[in-house]
């Protein structure tokens, strides 16, 4: 089965500029992965604007493709409310934005309760982590797993492109971190495999920042001879980790 960590849908008012330049629509999305043979994809809303309610429907409407992410600021007060009522409603796991959302991942008064409520739910947090930003470098991805070695932890982009080394090393040291593909290069991957095993890693397009078939190809071929690890990188690895909890 392949599956897709971590992609996006949003409807609303275009904006014409950057994620909001067009409605992000659930059938958009499965045309896509059609296209492309995915059968499974992870999907949360934007940080710019959370829609945890279309991503439940969305979830609803085709629960054997869609695994939906709660999206929450830890800034608002309610978050762990939210969270907490999502998770009971269904959806699969925490999305956390620290750079849009303007808190550092490590602020522990800030995503405590969270990790707190997805620990009860046994669920995971996946948060964007792409290198080079003021609030979510490698090192505060360890801060908060080894605060909760009990819950895993997804670092979306794995620290792409100038703290790939450094996502590395902190997930070598900490077995609750997983890395996210998308918008890592080839050699960045190839890097993580030889350093983490293919176990490690999970494959993410971000979509409609990527293409499927791109991000296909690039697991293809980061794992060029061994088709095992492909099968774990572009499915196998979420499958073991969290569909036996739904
Ligand atoms: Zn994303």
């Amino acid at each position: 089965m392949i599956i897709d960590d971590h992609n996006h849908i949003w409807i609303g008012q275009a904006t014409g500029e950057g994620w909001t330049s067009r409605p992000l629509t659930v059938d958009s999305l499965l045309s896509a992965m059609d296209r492309a043979g995915v059968d499974r994809a992870g999907i949360c809303s934007l940080a710019q604007d959370i829609q945890n309610e279309y991503v439940l429907r969305a979830q609803r409407e085709h629960p054997d493709r869609l695994l939906g992410y709660c999206f929450v600021n830890p800034r608002d007060k309610d978050a762990p409310e939210t969270l907490r009522r999502y998770l009971g409603e269904g959806l699969v796991g925490l999305k956390l934005h620290p750079r849009l959302h303007g808190f550092p991942l490590n602020a522990m008064r800030l995503v405590d309760p969270l990790f707190e409520v997805c620990r009860e739910h046994r669920v995971h947090v996946f948060a964007h982590g792409a290198g080079l930003e003021e609030f979510n470098p490698p090192h505060y991805f360890e801060d908060v797993a080894q605060a909760f070695p009990d819950v895993t932890l997804i670092m979306g982009h794995m620290g792409a492109l100038n703290e790939v080394d450094d996502a590395i090393r902190v997930a070598s040291r900490n077995p609750n971190i997983y890395l996210d593909t998308s918008a890592c290069d080839l050699f960045g991957v190839q890097r993580a495999i030889a350093a983490l095993g293919a176990e490690r890693l999970l494959m993410g397009s971000d979509w409609p920042a990527s293409d499927f078939r791109l991000e296909l190809l690039k697991i293809e071929l980061a794992t060029e001879g061994h088709p095992g690890a492909f099968a774990q990188i572009a499915g196998g690895n979420y499958e073991r980790l969290f569909l036996g909890n739904l």
